[in-house]
């Protein structure tokens, strides 16, 4: 069943339970080669899920945990091949919500939980999103209300030295260094070896995604006419108080220049403008710092041809 996290919506089955994963892998269109991150409601399971915890991951899992933090470590032999794509290791991170905390609690055991989405669209930040991708094949979504963050979480490979971040998410490298010292951050092949589901196409809504560099007038206003006159219908999603002003209407929306604000925004915008049935999207971008890294990734992702 889908169930609210502070991060998206994620759609859970017992993470010892094979059959259920199979379902879950099944739901999504998932590609069989893109681990599932297994969550838990207590730092005692992970005794049966964890073979070794290293020092930094116990640092970061007592600062940030429950949070958007996953934590790549060792696993035990009752973690199955399927759940890690037959990865020697684990993703764990404990949410900070109360449902999935008493799903876990009620089930005794870890729960799988990638985002409720179908595999490749952005993901879903509100119930109606999981409903639209995936009715029919899951049994129930528990509606708690639009995601607080708006953003997946940070993965974080704790079995290297420095450990590396693998893909970028609602916890900020900024903080996880302030705690442990530098960190490495994945990108390209290295990334794609190490994180095998970073390789597929991802956050992608229908349309097409065009990103322009934040507060750049100038080339938006160009990139908006070029695509009007090749007789593309096109939306908008911008920040700046610059780029704010050039129109206005349901295919123009404004979100706030605040980070946090805005990621919880992103992916319900995207949506809003699929549904309009767009060709293209012009997206301005954030500057990069913070959880601007973090919006940046999942737009230059999005915007993947
Ligand atoms: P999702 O649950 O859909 O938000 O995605 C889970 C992310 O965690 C994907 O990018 C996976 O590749 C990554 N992941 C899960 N397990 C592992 C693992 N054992 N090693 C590296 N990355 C992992
Ligand atoms: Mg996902």
């Amino acid at each position: 069943m889908a169930f609210p996290t502070e991060t998206v919506y994620g759609l859970g089955a017992d993470a010892l339970n094979l059959d259920a994963v199979k379902k879950v892998f099944e739901a999504k269109g998932r590609p069989g080669d893109n681990p599932l991150i297994v969550h838990i409601a207590s730092s005692k399971q992970l005794d049966d899920i964890v073979d070794e915890m290293p020092e930094k991951g116990k640092l970061l899992a007592e600062a940030f945990w429950p949070g958007p933090l996953t934590l790549v470590v060792k696993r035990t032999i009752l973690i199955s091949d399927l759940v890690t794509a037959n990865l020697d290791t684990v993703a764990v991170r404990m949410p900070n919500h109360p449902v999935p905390l008493a799903m876990i609690q009620a089930l005794g055991e870890g729960i799988v939980g990638p985002s409720a989405n179908l595999s490749g669209r952005p993901s879903p930040t509100t119930a109606q999103h999981v409903y639209d991708d995936l009715r029919g094949s899951v049994d129930l979504i528990l509606d708690a209300g639009p995601a607080a963050i708006g953003l997946e979480s940070t993965v974080v490979d704790v079995t290297a030295e420095p450990p590396a971040i693998l893909r970028l998410g609602g916890l900020t490298r900024e903080r996880i260094e302030e705690l442990i010292g530098s960190v490495e951050v994945q990108v390209g092949i290295d990334r794609a070896k190490r994180s095998p589901g970073t390789r597929h196409r991802h956050y992608a809504p229908r349309a097409r995604v065009l990103l322009v560099k934040s507060g750049d007038v100038e080339n938006f206003a160009r990139v908006l006419q070029e695509q009007r006159q090749h007789g593309k219908r096109v939306g908008c999603v911008v920040n700046s108080s610059l780029l704010a002003k050039v129109e206005s209407g349901q295919y123009f929306r404004v979100l706030p220049t605040s980070l946090d604000i805005l990621a919880r925004y992103l992916f319900r915008t995207l949506r809003e403008l699929d549904a309009l049935g767009l060709d293209v999207i012009i997206v301005e971008g954030v500057p990069e710092e913070g959880l601007g890294a973090t919006i940046m990734d999942r737009l230059r992702r999005a915007s993947e041809p």
